[in-house]
């Protein structure tokens, strides 16, 4: 056990032994000044190692922090990245990184959170922060919205993609990306009527990689509005045997800049950095959870027809250059014979759009919540 004086109490005490030191004559009364001079040194050095320790120490679990807010916590441990949100309201986090952001605008100065394996771990100057702008009032709240949903059917036109040759048919992958692309943007369209749903191609024809992305950066977004791009392709491969659908999204090592000038003039550089990692991390935080939606939302469609192969993590041009959540979606094996049978019917191209939209209806609640 450790014994404890307050800091306030020490210097008396200390002040009332060095007297009796310094008044007392013989050996028990020397040795009683010294032991008791040696043991207060201890408590004052242990007092103030407290002290000094106590705002930077991790004290709060960042579940409890979120629960005592009436917020919800997502937190990546691929990325070691999250964010805290309540009421529309946005506080984003990265493990070892001494900044938080509030909202996208806001970049504050706390100590920086720990990741102990099984929890992430919080100071208390971090958990005031956050739990005084969760008290704030509710006006104050800009809502985060998506303006935008482009859908990319990949190939097209002289690009037909994978291709599927059988005895009997024949499947070319530009043409199921299409299919699939064409009844998920009406299904959003429907949905969202008062959003922009947009296909990087609605036809048989080959935009470039970079033509598809920049229709979906020229895009022009206020500070709370973002962007889903989702780009559908088909697989192949020479293991004939290979099947089943699969969701990837920007690897999270990819550094983008997505931080414009004007950030960068506001905050000065060092800033815009930091806001910028934080940005980044956000983002593929927020790809992941597009992916996970849609492929969980693939799970419950087509568990029966075939099967999932997981979410990957990859670099790719499509989305590289995206400054927004991003996923492609391989919807299954055009070389599979049982796969390519299903693929080559209009009836199952339906349901995979219909997986999808779910999962970017599931995803777009989750964001503006
Ligand atoms: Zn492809």
């Amino acid at each position: 056990m450790i014994y404890r004086i307050p800091p306030e109490d020490a210097s008396p005490f200390f002040r009332f032994v060095a007297k009796k030191c310094y008044t007392g004559t013989d050996m028990n009364t020397k040795a009683f000044c010294i032991l008791s001079l040696l043991l207060v040194l201890a408590v004052i050095v242990e007092t103030s190692a407290q002290q000094d320790d106590s705002a930077l120490r991790p004290f709060l679990s960042l579940t409890s922090l979120a629960d005592s807010c009436g917020a919800m916590l997502e937190y990546d441990p691929l990325t070691r990245s999250g964010m805290i949100s309540a009421r529309g309201r946005v506080v984003s986090f990265v493990v070892g990184a001494p900044w938080i952001l509030l909202d996208w605008k806001q970049l504050r100065q706390v100590s920086a959170p720990s990741d102990t394996g099984a929890s992430v771990e919080v100071a208390r100057d971090f958990a005031d922060v956050v739990m005084a702008y969760f008290a704030e009032p509710e006006q104050r709240i800009s809502k985060y919205t998506v303006k935008a949903i482009v859908i990319d059917p990949g190939h097209g036109g002289r690009d037909p993609g994978a291709i599927g040759e059988f005895d009997t048919f024949r499947i070319q992958e530009k043409d199921i990306n299409l299919q699939i692309a064409l009844r998920t943007a009406e299904l959003l369209r429907l949905r969202y009527p008062d959003r922009q749903v947009l296909l990087t191609r609605d036809q048989d024809m080959y935009p470039s990689l970079e033509e598809r992305v920049e229709m979906a950066n020229a895009i022009r977004l206020r500070e709370t509005e973002a962007v889903i791009y989702v780009s559908i392709h088909s697989n192949a491969s020479f293991n004939r045997n290979s099947r089943g659908y699969e969701v990837w999204y920007l690897n999270p090592e990819y550094r983008r800049t997505v931080v414009d000038e004007r950030i960068l003039k506001e905050k000065g550089e060092d800033l815009s950095a930091i806001i910028n990692t934080m940005l980044e991390e956000e983002f593929t935080t927020e790809s992941i959870i597009l992916a996970q939606k849609v492929y969980q939302s693939m799970g419950s469609m087509l568990g029966t027809f075939t099967e999932g192969r997981g979410i990957r993590a990859e670099e790719w041009f499509v989305v590289r250059n995206a400054r927004m959540p991003s996923i492609l979606i391989e919807a299954g094996f055009v070389t599979n014979r049982e796969e390519a049978t299903l693929l080559a019917n209009p009836s199952y191209l339906r349901r995979i759009a219909d997986a999808i939209y779910n999962g970017i209806v599931g995803f777009i609640d989750h964001f503006e919540r």
